[in-house]
């Protein structure tokens, strides 16, 4: 009874702080700063990022392209779009295409000072992997790695780290921060597309403090690998390579966007 009364003065005054903040300092839209009366983004930047993907298109769930080359297998099977090889991750959920309000969003998480950003796009992409019929397999969520030299420039977490964090609180399961770099790795956005593979290959490993601890062992966990945007895929398969070759069971990747390529 005690602990309820304490709980529910707890959350009135949760209330009014927020009143008070939004009185102070009224919310403005994450994306454009036109001011808005609640949540994070105005209509129009919501509309904007729901709009992104085409109506009716189906992602394919092997490398996340729109399934529109035709003739249109069934969703079981790869597209006609995916590459020769398979991906070494077991499926793939985009948001959205990588263009307008997407491609501007994406772009701004870039910078430590969108970091709410970031998470308002990874509160959206766990709702996103929440009514997935793969939801109940995941047992953890985690992110491609950034270098440590590259986080401090950027003055924080990286967009990818804030996503997942989001994306983990949503689907009620643990993030943990699995990987690191090995070595500086260049951008992969300023290369061209077949020298991706080559800047990230032997660049990431298991972080060693997990390595040491039997409780976060990957062995036999169904990992789900949060990224900004899926582009050639270089990063998301190296990131996966390491995680299966230290015991994972699966890895399925989650992205905020899907690069197509014109
Ligand atoms: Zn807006
Ligand atoms: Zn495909």
């Amino acid at each position: 009874m005690i602990s309820d009364l304490g709980r529910r003065g707890a959350d009135h005054l949760a209330e009014l702080s927020s009143t008070l903040l939004d009185i102070l300092l009224p919310p403005t839209c994450l994306l454009c700063g036109d001011g808005i009366e609640r949540g994070d983004l105005c209509i129009d930047c919501e509309v904007s990022l729901c709009g992104s993907w085409p109506a009716l298109v189906v992602p394919c769930q092997f490398c996340g392209m729109p399934r529109s080359k035709l003739p249109v297998p069934p969703f079981d099977q790869p597209c006609g779009g995916c590459p020769a090889k398979p991906y070494p991750f077991k499926s793939v959920t985009p948001m959205g295409i990588y263009q307008g309000a997407v491609r501007e969003a994406v772009i701004a998480t870039k910078r430590a000072a969108h970091g709410a950003l970031a998470s308002s796009l990874g509160v959206r992409l766990g709702k996103l992997i929440q009514r997935t019929d793969f939801v109940d397999q995941i047992d953890c969520v985690t992110f491609v790695p950034t270098h440590r030299w590259r986080r401090m420039i950027r003055g924080g977490p990286s967009g990818a780290q804030r996503m997942a964090i989001s994306v983990g609180k949503v689907i009620k399961v643990p993030i943990i921060e699995s990987l690191t770099t090995t070595r500086w790795v260049a951008k992969q956005s300023l290369l061209a597309d077949e020298k991706r593979e080559l800047n990230v290959r032997g660049a990431f490993r298991i972080k060693r403090s997990y390595a040491w601890q039997r409780s976060l062992n990957l062995r036999d966990q169904h990992i789900l690998l949060v990224d900004d945007v899926l582009t050639t895929g270089a990063t998301a398969k190296e990131s996966t390579s390491v995680l299966m070759q230290a015991g994972a069971a699966s890895v399925r990747l989650a992205v905020i966007a899907r690069a197509v390529k014109r």
